[in-house]
């Protein structure tokens, strides 16, 4: 049998990696202990493209030399800058017009429930997963609060089953049904950030609109990570942010997704500024909003041209790798890594860990461990392997596909079966 876990496999992994070389593209931040830190937490913060001073640069130019009038005659007019981004929607599968950049990722998705959270007397209730990220709960809280609703009669969360840690899509579905008429969206994350869990997005989004409901999805572990279909599955709104697997900069611009059937339609309600007023007339000062179609029209603000060039910088590196190359990229480093953990445990009796992520999933692994989990991931820490660690007993490993090797995972493998406690 091959040995799946030995060094020579990670190298000879490494050498056939056609991705091998974009790990020179970006900053990996020194170590105390080696040269470069072992950092999987790309899924926390992308590393910082080599490109991206230049991009800023390239901006910082326009303004001194140009000042106002870089708005039209820039390298890079800003007036219409999000253009650049269109092609973000080859990243989440989406028409080029379902797709806009702006703003921050909270802001985007209370901007997206004033447009598809409208609860009525009969129709009030959103359907989430329980545990969801801290911003998205806020956001689920403060939003039924605005409609002067309760949150428990209002706010349905799903939870796994005893014993589990995933939710089974059975499980969701039937929980939709049951809510049935009184639905009136249903929230998820298309990762999960805790778990690591790829939900079922197009199931999920049927069974919302066989209810009558909407489907919105928070993308931000998504994007970058797993292949998505927005379009295709018929998902009517998205949003993520482009810091995590999209190594955007640090509290980056966020990318929206609405759906050509809202999109396209001037009459779907939705919190208005200038930005998002059609392009041609937008300078014209005028009285009386009128949507730019698509994703655009829910643009507020003009843009934040700095943090948006080196979006731009990374959605280049994006654009020539392409998301099938990352993702199954990102499949074999995933593969790798839960055969190291395994061995490592096999090697080492301190060590004791579930993977609590289930078989559909992106780049990361949620391992649950035992009392030793504090030392371990201070001892991992204190060997400058970058891993994250979530309360009460998580640590969370994301190697990226854009500039993580097989051999940041041996050398990991290595820490780990080293590990003693004191
Ligand atoms: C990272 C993350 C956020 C962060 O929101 P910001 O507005 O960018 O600070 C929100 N929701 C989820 C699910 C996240 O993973």
């Amino acid at each position: 049998m091959q040995n799946t876990t030995s060094k020579e496999l990670a190298q000879k992994l490494d050498r056939d990696d056609a991705l091998t070389q974009y790990r020179s593209q970006f900053f990996v931040p020194p170590g105390k202990t080696r040269k470069e830190q072992i950092y999987f937490t790309g899924n926390s913060l992308g590393l910082q493209p080599k490109s991206v001073a230049s991009y800023i640069q390239q901006e910082l130019n326009d303004w001194a030399a140009l000042g106002v009038e870089g708005h039209f005659h820039g390298k890079n007019p800003w007036f219409k800058y999000h253009h650049f981004f269109d092609r973000e929607a080859k990243i989440v599968g989406a028409h080029a017009d379902e797709v806009v950049v702006m703003n921050n990722l909270t802001v985007n998705l209370h901007l997206l429930l004033a447009s598809f959270y409208r609860p009525t007397a009969t129709r009030y209730k959103i359907i989430m997963e329980a545990g969801a990220f801290p911003s998205d709960m806020y956001v689920i809280e403060s939003q039924v609060k605005h409609h002067g609703l309760v949150y428990e009669d209002a706010v349905v969360e799903i939870h796994p089953r005893k014993g589990e840690h995933a939710l089974r899509t059975e499980d969701i579905v039937a929980k939709i049904r049951e809510v049935g008429e009184e639905c009136a969206l249903l929230f998820f994350s298309g990762v999960q950030y805790y778990t690591g869990q790829y939900f079922d997005i197009k199931s999920l989004t049927t069974a919302a609109h066989n209810v009558g409901a909407y489907a919105g999805f928070d993308c931000a572990h998504a994007a970058g990570n797993v292949k998505l279909n927005l379009h295709d599955w018929d998902v009517d709104f998205a949003a993520w942010c482009t810091y995590k697997y999209l190594n955007s900069s640090p509290g980056g611009v966020s990318g929206v997704f609405v759906h050509q059937k809202h999109g396209n339609n001037p009459k779907t309600p939705r919190l208005a500024g200038w930005w998002g007023h059609k392009e041609s007339e937008r300078f014209q000062m005028k009285k009386g909003f009128i949507p730019e179609p698509g994703a655009a029209g829910w643009q507020l603000s003009n843009a934040p041209i700095l943090a948006m060039a080196a979006h731009k910088a990374s959605l280049d590196m994006f654009d020539e790798v392409g998301m099938d190359a990352l993702v199954a990229k990102g499949k074999k480093l995933n593969e790798f890594l839960e055969n190291i953990v395994n061995k490592a445990q096999e090697d080492n009796k301190k060590l004791a860990f579930e993977i609590i992520t289930p078989a559909d999933r992106g780049c990361q692994l949620s391992m649950l461990t035992n009392e030793n989990g504090k030392a371990l991931f201070d001892y991992l820490t204190a060997n400058d392997v970058i891993a994250d660690w979530r309360e009460p007993n998580v640590i969370r490993l994301a190697p990226v596909p854009m500039y993580n090797s097989f051999m940041d995972i041996w050398e990991f493998g290595e820490l780990l079966k080293s590990f003693s406690t004191p």
